[in-house]
């Protein structure tokens, strides 16, 4: 059965992270601040990982909130990172299945060298800290260790943290396991699921690929552009728009929430409710979460 056309008003934001990554809230609590907020509907997002889907689909049916599941997958072309998110992919299928597990291993093994590196020079943080705030179910990530740094007084904020010694160009840093954006696009399709390309222009955060990158990963299936990102100033939003139009890409809007772990606040961007209609419409992969119709 078709679903009917979403509310034309309705208030869509398809990128957040629960504490089975590096946002600070548990799956529920982030379902509940975002009705809280006014939304309808939002994506769970959380870095290489679904295991807050059952969870977040107790929540959303509590406080009516439908959950777009969803995944935020780490790739790397030729070392620059790319996240790529996945909506309403199976979480069952085996080729997709057998690559987030081989990154939440490698993000383990890579966090364990970079705490090892760390702890060498005087740093108050140990492995074992990191696993207990990160929880067993957790995709692990540098903002672990800034967390347990912060814990421990080293510093006032996971951002002082990444400043001083977790950004990408620093002597502690460690990089893991991630398969390149094309495959990894394929394989979001082979699970039945929509593939969006997360934040493309955030040129803050490190190199970016060329946009003939993104025409391969549009070649490969890719069905979207997350333009209305925080970390996108207008002139990459502009460019986003134009790059969307000419590979017959839609583009979206998302607030990237990680709960107290960063500024941005659940809402802050969104995305057409007619974008999210194509998104549905494109997936088969898994149904949404928290719906009851
Ligand atoms: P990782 O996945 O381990 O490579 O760590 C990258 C994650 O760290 C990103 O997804 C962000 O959520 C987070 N991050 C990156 N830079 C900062 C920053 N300056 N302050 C807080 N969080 C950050
Ligand atoms: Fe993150
Ligand atoms: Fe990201
Ligand atoms: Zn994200």
């Amino acid at each position: 059965m078709p679903r009917p056309p979403l509310d034309p008003d309705a208030r869509i934001d398809l990128h957040t992270h629960s504490d089975r990554s590096d946002g600070t809230e548990s799956p529920a609590v982030l379902v509940r601040e975002a009705a809280a907020a006014g939304l309808d509907v939002v994506a769970l997002t959380d870095h290489d990982g679904v295991s807050g889907w059952a969870e977040a689909d107790r929540a959303g049916r509590r406080h009516k909130v439908v959950v777009v599941p969803g995944v935020e997958i780490s790739c790397s072309w030729h070392g620059v990172s790319v996240h790529l998110l996945g909506y309403l992919v199976d979480p069952g299928h085996p080729g997709l299945t057998e690559e987030l597990g081989r990154t939440r291993e490698s993000r383990r093994t890579r966090l364990r060298r970079m705490v090892e590196l760390l702890a060498a020079e005087g740093f108050p943080v140990s492995y074992p800290e990191v696993l207990a705030l990160a929880g067993d179910e957790a995709s692990l990530g540098r903002p672990h260790i800034a967390d347990v740094l912060v814990g421990n007084g080293r510093y006032a904020s996971r951002d002082e943290a990444f400043a001083d010694v977790l950004a990408s160009g620093s002597p502690f840093h460690v990089g893991h396991y991630a398969p390149g954006p094309v495959h990894a696009t394929e394989l979001v399709r082979a699970a039945g699921g929509v593939a969006v390309m997360a934040h493309p222009f955030a040129a803050a955060r490190g190199t970016l690929v060329p946009d003939a990158v993104i025409g391969e990963m549009a070649r490969a299936g890719l069905l979207g552009l997350e333009v209305e990102h925080r970390d996108h100033d207008p002139e990459q939003r502009a460019h986003g728009r134009e790059l969307a139009r000419r590979l017959g890409l839609l583009t979206t809007g998302s607030s990237d929430y990680h709960g107290a772990g960063k500024p941005n606040r659940l809402g802050e961007n969104l995305t057409d409710p007619e974008v999210l209609d194509a998104i549905l419409g494109a997936g088969s992969g898994h149904p949404l979460l928290g719906d009851s119709g």
